[in-house]
């Protein structure tokens, strides 16, 4: 352990630790922007300047080691004009439309140009608009708000993916894709993990909040939302909910205080993934089909896998996502059940997700999905609506798509998809009485291994979540190292609680808990509390197999909730 104090406070902490972890342990606050726990740590931006004895001059605290007897001052008028000087060196070429931006009071930059009193043109203003790059469905770039922090690059890096970078030198340099293609153009998996990087407005979701609005007061429109397993933990936030808060009630309460529509739970097609997807599987290991088989419930891996491992595709499950199988039930049975024309119904999912945008523009889904909205943009939706989301009381779902399993929540947690089939598949092979709980799948571990014995027979699983560990476990398969019946991948760190669609969160907060347990920890409470615990057992689930599918696998399912995959380029 290392002895110092920082701003007259002593604290011991490990041998290698920065001045940055040193004072978290201490209590005291050092501003940061490019640093990003997890994601980048590269002393670049200058915010986290501080004194120290022994160093020349000021240090940056996210990457200067602490040193025995150190004593660190971080708010001494040295330290706070070099913070102020930094902002607004930024803030000369950042283009303040403060008013009207995406991030406005919840941006980084915003934030601390308040606390160190920056003057906005203390250095002029270079206003050389930047092109915004809107062609990707998902993700929208605005360079000329950009501060060059390289957060995104980073993310976008340890995604494996890596389309993003610095590009030309100087006041010239901008972040962007190789020879200034659009992200549209390369081989982007749309995940919008840079998005939840960006302190600033310069990354943001394409918004399809006018669209849903259109829907809403058109007469000849019936609108139904339905929201996806992780939104429930984590809407709250974007009204300062702590951290983890399950919403639901408050969720489906506001929903339908936006106009006259349904509001859904896409919880029930998990599971009904769930049925698809656990008897597929034990369809390949009973007939000799492709294993290990890989779930395909993310968009966000299966572009993945198209673009960078194409000779892996037969090894995904056929099964859609459960947003794409909700919109078709809505779009045939539903449609049928209620007496509605298809191109009537107005079907908006809301998603954890940026990469489900993209996800609705496939010709192989058949384009049920009208609308795919982020948690942010329902956020803003309630905003815009006026409605005082902390003191709404606690609404239910309409029926019949209400009452969905635990093993549907989960889905939003890395780890639940696998734990939730093999719930279903031990059910069918072992049934009454067989496990419920597949903890070693649980947690946020890179890569999780397990195995099972499953009606008999070993079943070998592995769970990957973020892509650069997706990336790991394939050329573990591909060189034989490993073998496995059954692979989850989720391409967001942590699964959907930390997808590109979910509320901001600034860096202080991040760097301060681990927003991926918090928030999974309130979707296995909802798993332990529900009713049902398993995809098999709900009543939603019995009556779309009995009045409309027939049977896990029928030609109905085949037609209506599988699907094909096409290999892509490398760009
Ligand atoms: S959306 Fe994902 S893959 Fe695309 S640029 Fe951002 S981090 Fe990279
Ligand atoms: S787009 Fe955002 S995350 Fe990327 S470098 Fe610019 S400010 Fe940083
Ligand atoms: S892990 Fe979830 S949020 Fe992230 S890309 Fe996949 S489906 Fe979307």
């Amino acid at each position: 352990m290392v002895n110092l104090k920082i701003n007259g406070i002593e604290v011991s902490v490990p041998e290698g630790s920065t001045i940055l972890q040193a004072a978290k342990v201490a209590n005291v606050r050092i501003p940061t922007l490019c640093y990003l726990k997890g994601v980048q740590c590269v002393g670049s931006c200058r915010m986290c300047l501080v004194e120290a004895t022994g160093a020349r001059g000021l240090v940056a605290a996210c990457v200067y080691p602490v040193s025995e007897g150190m004593e660190v001052r971080t708010n001494t008028p040295k330290v706070r004009k070099s913070r102020k000087t930094t902002i607004e060196l930024i803030l000369s070429t950042h283009k303040k439309k403060c008013l009207s931006c995406v991030r406005s009071m919840n941006c980084e930059l915003q934030k601390l140009a308040l606390e160190y009193n920056a003057e906005e043109d203390r250095f002029g203003t270079d206003h050389d608009l930047k092109p915004i790059d809107d062609l990707s469905a998902s993700v929208v770039r605005d360079n000329s708000k950009c501060i060059m922090c390289t957060r995104c690059v980073a993310a976008c890096n340890l995604q494996t993916v890596g389309v993003i970078g610095p590009k030309h030198r100087g006041y010239a340099k901008v972040i962007g894709s190789p020879f200034d293609v659009s992200l549209a153009h390369t081989s982007c998996v749309n995940c919008g993990q840079c998005v939840v990087a960006c302190p600033v407005g310069a990354l943001y979701e394409k918004s399809n909040i006018a669209d849903v609005w259109g829907a809403i007061v058109n007469p000849e429109k019936k609108v139904v939302f339905f929201t996806a397993p992780s939104v429930k933990a984590t809407l709250g936030e974007a009204f300062g909910l702590p951290v983890g808060t399950n919403v639901e009630g408050k969720m489906v309460s506001a929903i339908k205080q936006l106009g006259d529509v349904k509001c859904f739970n896409m919880d029930v097609t998990a599971d009904l993934t769930i049925m698809e997807e656990a008897h597929e599987l034990l369809h390949r290991i009973m007939n000799g089909g492709v294993t290990p088989m890989f779930t395909s419930c993310c968009p966000g891996w299966v572009k993945f896998a198209e673009h960078y491992y194409p000779e892996f595709l037969p090894n995904l499950s056929t099964c859609k996502s459960p947003q794409e199988m909700f919109s078709a039930v809505l779009k045939t049975y539903y449609c049928q059940k209620e007496g509605i024309k298809p191109e009537n119904l107005y079907v908006v999912s809301v998603i954890p997700c940026t990469a489900k945008k993209f996800e609705i523009t496939r010709d192989e889904l058949g384009h049920y999905t009208d609308a795919a909205i982020t948690t942010r943009e329902l956020a803003k939706m309630i905003k815009e609506a006026g409605i005082d989301f902390a003191n709404l009381a606690d609404g239910e779902y309409d029926t019949p798509f209400g009452v969905a399993s635990g093993a549907g929540a989960i889905f939003g947690a890395t780890g639940g998809v696998m734990e939730a089939a093999l719930r279903t598949a031990a059910y069918v092979l072992g049934g009454k009485g067989a496990p419920i709980e597949f903890k070693e799948v649980r947690g946020v571990r890179g890569v999780k291994e397990a195995e099972y014995t499953v009606g008999g027979s070993t079943v070998k699983v592995a769970v990957a979540h973020g892509l650069g560990n997706a990336r790991k476990v394939l050329e573990q398969i591909k060189s034989g190292k490993k073998d496995y019946t059954f692979v989850e991948v989720m391409a967001c760190p942590g699964g959907c609680i930390n997808g590109g669609g979910q509320p901001y969160v600034h860096d202080e907060i991040r760097n301060s808990i681990d927003l991926k347990t918090v928030r999974a920890q309130a979707l296995y409470d909802h798993d332990s509390d529900s009713k049902y615990r398993c995809s098999h057992e709900t009543p939603a689930i019995e009556m779309l197999y009995k009045e409309f599918l027939g049977k896990p696998l029928g030609e109905r399912s085949h037609q209506l909730l599988h699907t094909t995959y096409t290999p892509r380029d490398k760009y």
